[in-house]
């Protein structure tokens, strides 16, 4: 037996209820079912910039490679995924099909259904996530994962943002849903895939379409580390702020030390408890010189202009990897200022440090080669 709602087949889950078989661990998802309008015609892309070579041949290459399999599009930070898949999701509405979008946070759902219905403008956008459900018919959906079970079977392709993030990540339910909702292909985009995701690619059952290089040319920015006490720490993160130009982002690996250094060096800081995180981040972006101490809440998804990044105690395990990756995609992310600075203070160098620096430095050199061959 398996649920169509999550896919789930242990035995555990399911109850007879009013001599009804349901599924317990999806029973919390009720709402109506999504309708997806089929596109007749041909479907056109607006672009306000041009697509770099790199971002053009890779964006052939997922269309390409997901007519016969799974595809992980492994795209550095700031490489502009989302424009590559731009062409895939063209091409499969003008053969009728459907494709959808999916994502584990709120927010990016918003500002990418706002994108998407400025590139595609002959075609009808939605936006699915909570508070925004009452409108249920489109030909191109952008949903959060949380929402996904009003999609059943109803996608060709599903192409899944940020696997690897918070809230989706290891959550069984959710990846559940994904599951139920596609009965084609898998698109994922992600900087930082997961061992299992590199794994399937080995096994040959998926395909990885490789982005090196930002659509700027520039390497991406590899941190320094510097080691030392946490007081020292703090001295050599005021001194960073003091002759770093542009905006600075500090990372500190729990709320409490965000509040604490914010509070004593007189500093904004943003958490996800902060009620009023938008505005602050707002607030940040438009404040050439500001600094900003965070929490990982802000290690993905979001792009300023001339930021600089600092990490205070990077040898915290609440960074790893792949977090610390996305810390250091925040910083050179514009062509007007394409060499950002990336500092981890930390006790010691961590295992996580370490591999990120190695993954950065291997992704310039793979990009350098690419483009000299
Ligand atoms: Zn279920």
């Amino acid at each position: 037996m398996e649920c169509m709602r999550c896919g789930n087949r242990s035995k555990r889950y399911f109850a007879v209820y009013q001599g009804k078989t349901v599924c317990r661990r999806c029973i919390g998802f009720t709402g109506d079912i999504a309708d997806i309008e089929p596109n007749t015609g041909e479907v056109s892309i607006h672009l306000p910039f041009r697509l770099s070579e790199t971002q053009r041949k890779a964006s052939r290459e997922i269309y390409q490679a997901s007519l016969s399999k799974d595809v992980l599009v492994n795209a550095v930070c700031g490489a502009g995924k989302t424009e590559l898949v731009y062409e895939t999701i063209a091409k499969t509405l003008e053969a009728s099909k459907t494709i959808g979008l999916a994502i584990a946070r709120k927010q990016v759902v918003l500002q990418l259904a706002k994108r998407l219905a400025e590139a595609f403008p002959g075609i009808k956008v939605q936006a699915i996530c909570e508070g925004h459900t009452n409108i249920l018919d489109a030909q191109l959906f952008v949903v959060t994962t949380h929402q996904l079970y009003r999609f059943p079977q109803k996608f060709d392709f599903l192409i899944l943002d940020e696997p690897d993030a918070f809230p989706y990540v290891g959550d069984e339910l959710l990846e559940g849903f994904a599951k139920m909702v596609c009965r084609g292909r898998m698109i994922y985009l992600t900087a930082t895939p997961d061992r299992k995701m590199l794994r399937r690619v080995k096994k040959q059952e998926m395909v990885e379409v490789k982005v090196n290089a930002r659509p700027h040319g520039h390497p991406l920015p590899v941190p320094s580390i510097r080691c030392a006490p946490y007081a020292i720490q703090l001295i050599l993160l005021k001194r960073w702020a003091m002759r770093t130009k542009g905006r600075k982002l500090v990372f500190a690996p729990t709320i409490r030390q965000a509040e604490f250094i914010a509070r004593l060096f007189g500093w904004k800081q943003v958490s996800a408890k902060s009620k009023d995180l938008q505005e602050r981040i707002d607030e940040f972006a438009n404040n050439e010189n500001g600094v900003l101490l965070c929490t990982t809440v802000l290690e993905r998804g979001v792009t300023f202009e001339n930021a600089q990044v600092c990490v205070v105690m990077a040898h915290h395990p609440v960074f790893n990897e792949a977090s610390l990756v996305q810390i250091a995609g925040r910083a050179g992310r514009s062509a007007k200022y394409p060499k950002g600075e990336v500092l981890f203070l930390c006790g010691y160098t961590s295992r996580s440090c370490l591999n990120c620096m190695n993954t950065l430095l291997r992704s310039n050199k793979d990009a350098f080669s690419a483009s000299s061959l």
